[in-house]
């Protein structure tokens, strides 16, 4: 079953400039901001921006040039933060919820880059 792109999502609001962020990066391709509901002292989402669900999708249709943009803003992002391990940071854990069972809310992809703080294992415990 396949998930078409929702253009009232939140995401793409923010894109469209219809709706405030707190832009920590903005590229050709790509657009870095806070979560405003963090769950760890540095919480930042990146989305490209094309409208790609998942990244299962973006890494089948997006172009060359996005794909390119989008991991080189994400690397970009853990530089402006600090949290590089391998340039002496505290290191970072980054997730992108796809879909129901990996429980999206916003239905344009995201990753999330949270850091700051030990955050613990990966998966609580299954139900
Ligand atoms: P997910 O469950 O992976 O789809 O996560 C969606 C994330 O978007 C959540 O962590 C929300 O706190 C975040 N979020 C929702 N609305 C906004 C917004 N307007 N600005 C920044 N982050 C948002």
């Amino acid at each position: 079953m396949s998930q078409s792109y929702d253009d009232q999502n939140i995401f793409a609001k923010i894109l469209r400039g219809e709706i405030p962020n707190d832009t920590v990066l903005e590229t050709e391709h790509s657009l870095a901001f806070r979560d405003i509901q963090p769950q760890a002292p540095e919480h930042v989402l990146v989305i490209p921006k094309g409208a790609y669900v998942s990244y299962g999708q973006f890494a089948q249709e997006a172009s060359e040039a996005e794909i390119v943009d989008y991991t080189r803003a994400i690397g970009e992002v853990c530089a402006m933060l600090g949290i590089e391990p391998a340039r002496g940071g505290g290191g970072f854990r980054m997730i992108s919820n796809s879909g129901r069972d990996g429980v999206q809310e916003v239905p344009h992809l995201h990753v999330h880059i949270l850091a700051g703080r030990p955050l613990g294992r990966m998966l609580a415990r299954a139900e």
